[in-house]
């Protein structure tokens, strides 16, 4: 049994966002629910993207999400503060941080969630003029196509927003815990997995090594596979791991598996007191 930690990113918010983004869907097919010409309902979906009522929710639920994740983080950094010898600076930058980087971090993920929302009644709208071409091609009634289209809602959006709140949730945890980190000059982190039988391999080899803020690893590159760029902990699509960053010199034990500039090398922790010196 893998022991839990604070890091850890908090489930109960990927699934409130998951809903969240399936309650724009529900809103979408109350939209269109009188229609029985498909092409108007395209038409619809791609209207509503456009109206201050869509951008408002999708703004509102941006900020739900990174709210929770921001006072869910910060209690993860108070669990760590009490075990840590830095407990006085951490408490301390946890009081002052919206006016520097983190709040900065904060609107950035706010934002960029935003987006994201946005994009998911055009993803919906794409799906639907595919089916319809499919079955116009099949020779069948627009009315029939039409009413179709209504009993897709909402499983036509459902792996999209799965995969925008795995990630986002997952990207924005580990953005929050570097702004955090870095404001409080925490160098370095270790890549913990969520440990189960989902972990993609690449990610596997990445458990449990110290990783440098500045000097994110490619994973993939790593064992020899197809690079998905260089990422840090948590900060790619379906990724469930995160970043616990090393509050301490005695919070994990030594020799451990240090990566730098592109390798994984085992440290003593007198070799790894010259690097981050
Ligand atoms: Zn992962």
């Amino acid at each position: 049994m893998a022991i839990r930690t604070p890091w850890e990113p908090n489930q109960r918010i990927e699934h409130g966002y998951f809903r969240s983004l399936q309650g724009i869907t529900v809103h979408l097919r109350e939209a269109i629910k009188s229609e029985t010409d498909p092409f108007k309902i395209v038409r619809i979906l791609k209207t509503i993207l456009n109206t201050p009522a869509f951008h408002r929710y999708a703004q509102e639920t941006a900020l739900r999400m990174v709210t929770n994740l921001f006072v869910s983080n910060a209690k993860s950094w108070r669990e760590a503060a009490r075990q840590s010898s830095k407990s006085r600076i951490i408490y301390n930058a946890l009081q002052r941080e919206l006016q520097g980087p983190v709040g900065g971090a904060v609107s950035f993920q706010i934002q960029r969630n935003a987006e994201l929302i946005k994009t998911l009644p055009l993803d919906i709208a794409g799906r639907v003029t595919d089916y319809i071409s499919e079955e116009s091609f099949k020779g069948r009634r627009a009315a029939d196509i039409a009413e179709n289209i209504q009993r897709m809602f909402p499983e036509n959006s459902k792996a999209k927003a799965q995969l925008i709140a795995r990630t986002e949730v997952s990207k924005t945890s580990t953005a929050l815990t570097r702004a955090r980190a870095e404001n409080i000059g925490l160098d370095w982190y270790e890549w913990r997995t969520s440990e189960d039988q989902r972990v993609r391999s690449s990610h596997k080899h990445m458990d449990r090594v110290l990783v440098r803020w500045t000097d994110p690893p490619s994973p993939e590159e790593l064992i020899g596979e197809r690079s998905y760029g260089h990422y840090h902990s948590g900060d790619i699509f379906n990724c469930r791991c995160y970043p616990a960053p090393l509050t301490g010199i005695d919070r994990v034990s030594w020799p451990h598996k240090v990566y730098m500039n592109g390798t994984i090398t085992m440290m003593t922790l007198s070799q790894f007191r010259q690097l981050a010196a």
